[in-house]
């Protein structure tokens, strides 16, 4: 792993959101996106090298509408970034990390990712997470 590559934090109301963070970082968001397949409409901010996702789910069954109703909102992730995210899966479960999907999937912001089980890392959600070229 290379380096954080964003901190996702749920929360119940995008647009509402948005208007917070626009307010707390004094800088708007640089893109919305839906991901379909997750359940989620996520929106995210860069602040110098850094980036913030903000997730909120899309209908009630959506992990993150599941997480929020847990945990309320907060914290969701963090998201590492990798440049071969094959290879890093197959070492993580040769670790015995609990990997929450055998194949990388779409994510957002143009990445392909990959959960690992919160069990398995001290109850932190880790993103591994891989350019598309
Ligand atoms: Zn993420």
């Amino acid at each position: 792993m290379r380096k954080i590559e964003h901190i996702g934090i749920a929360v119940k109301d995008l647009d509402a959101s948005n208007a917070l963070f626009e307010k707390l970082f004094a800088k708007s968001h640089y893109k919305v996106e839906s991901v379909e397949t997750e359940g989620v409409n996520t929106s995210f901010f860069q602040l110098g090298p850094n980036k913030i996702e903000l997730l909120e789910g899309t209908h009630p069954d959506s992990p993150i509408s599941k997480f929020i109703e847990k945990k309320g909102e907060g914290i969701h992730h963090i998201a590492y970034d990798v440049s071969d995210i094959r290879a890093e899966m197959k070492r993580l479960k040769e670790e015995g990390f609990v990997l929450l999907n055998e194949e990388p999937k779409r994510g957002a912001d143009h990445k392909w990712v990959c959960f690992l089980h919160p069990k398995s890392t001290n109850g932190v959600l880790i993103e591994l997470c891989q350019e598309m070229d």
